[in-house]
């Protein structure tokens, strides 16, 4: 039966992150922007949650997560996910290696980078030319990946190619190689947005770890990241709605209170009709991302509602955004609120994970057939 509530749960778990978020994650949300990587806030997030376990795993309840998070500090969102998500993205790791970082990654000690883009491949993941050759019980990586968030990782799931013959998606490894790993370098991004994550570059050279790091098959980790993908984009549209919301809600505070020709802002419809029109876009842009995860909980497939979530989803948000900052005058463009922040956040993620003309390629793919190309 089609029904539009979260359960008396959900609502009850979405106040109480809700309340959290606002009083002890948005008072410290602009410390992020000076580079400082908000750990501890991120484990309180985490130990509020508590335990996760098969009952209560739910990717609705991730998204609540998302959602209430992304109202305080953007930046928490990703690794307070960590007790939902990260079983996920490394299912098909073996036993040992999610015995060695499913724990500190699930409870925020611990944070994971992925590295897919390269200076060749970038919408086009299939260029990838980052090597991993087979050398008795080793493997031995050479390449550079770039735009890594959670520079500051302790573990990277890298992908490379096993089979130097393919030249597209086939033929792709993936790899959890520990920090400390001799031949790994770093450089960091100097960012817009989003300064508290750190965002760069990884360069492997020689880089030899045991085989066992292989993560699922070999020649396989492309459909296995792809599956991922579809419903993590409900993730980063939900922590887009979540900054947006927040501002909606302050602005509307704002527009009661401030006063101009005699009358408080909120009268007219110059302001009003904007905040009218950004409630109903995040209504619909809510539940679209909800339905991404409501079909991922019955183990559907969500990879054109996942497409439609992130082509749409954070773009509109960052409209908003930046409509609520008019909204604000002068003081809107100051550092003293949160806005210009959230807007800069925000517009990261209409790129990360895939910018909106390769959502809607994927669309497009499903509604025109595979002769569809770019
Ligand atoms: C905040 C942020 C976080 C990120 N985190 C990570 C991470 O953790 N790990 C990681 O591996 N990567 C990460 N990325 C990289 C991200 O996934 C890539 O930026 C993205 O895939 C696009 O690749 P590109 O930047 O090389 O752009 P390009 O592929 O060079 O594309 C440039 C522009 O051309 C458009 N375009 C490309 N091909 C086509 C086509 N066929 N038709 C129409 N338009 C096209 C794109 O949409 C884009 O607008 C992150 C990026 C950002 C901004």
């Amino acid at each position: 039966m089609l029904s539009f509530d979260f359960s008396p749960e959900e609502d009850a778990f979405r106040e109480n992150l809700r309340k959290f978020s606002l009083e002890e994650l948005l008072p410290h949300y602009a410390e992020g922007d000076s580079g400082i990587y908000p750990r501890d806030r991120i484990i309180r997030v985490i130990n509020l949650i508590g335990e996760v376990d098969d009952e209560s795993a739910s990717f609705v309840t991730a998204g609540i997560v998302a959602e209430e998070v992304g109202r305080g500090d953007f930046n928490c969102v990703l690794p307070s996910l960590g007790p939902f998500l990260f079983r996920e993205f490394i299912a098909q790791a073996s036993p040992e290696l999610k015995a060695r970082w499913l724990p500190g990654l699930q409870s925020g000690h611990q944070m994971i980078g992925l590295g897919l883009t390269e200076p060749d491949a970038g919408s086009d993941m299939g260029s990838i030319r980052t090597s991993a050759v087979k050398v008795g019980d080793e493997y031995v990586l050479n390449g550079e990946k770039n735009s890594v968030s959670f520079l500051n990782a302790d573990v990277f799931y890298i992908f490379a190619r096993t089979d130097p013959k393919t030249t597209d998606w086939s033929g792709l490894s993936a790899f959890l190689i520990p920090r400390e790993t001799p031949g790994l370098r770093f450089h960091a991004y100097d960012d817009m947005g989003c300064r508290a994550v750190p965002r760069g570059e990884v360069f492997l050279d020689d880089v030899r770890i045991p085989a066992a790091m292989l993560v699922g098959t070999k020649g396989r980790a492309f459909p296995m990241i792809r599956e991922f993908f579809d419903m993590n984009r409900a993730f980063i549209s939900l922590k887009c709605i979540g900054a947006a919301q927040q501002t909606v809600d302050e602005t509307i505070e704002h527009l009661k209170n401030r006063k101009q020709f005699g009358k408080s802002l909120s009268t007219f419809q110059g302001t009003a009709f904007p905040i009218a029109e950004a409630e109903t876009l995040l209504e619909a842009a809510r539940w679209l991302a909800y339905k991404v995860l409501w079909l991922k909980d019955r183990g559907r497939r969500c990879d054109r509602e996942g497409a439609m979530a992130k082509w749409w989803i954070p773009k509109t948000c960052a409209e908003i955004i930046h409509e609520c900052l008019l909204l604000h005058g002068h003081y809107g463009y100051t550092k003293d609120l949160p806005i210009e922040q959230r807007l800069r956040d925000v517009i990261g993620w209409q790129i990360g994970d895939g910018p909106p003309q390769i959502q809607k390629l994927i669309l497009a793919r499903r509604l025109f057939g595979r002769e569809f190309s770019p």
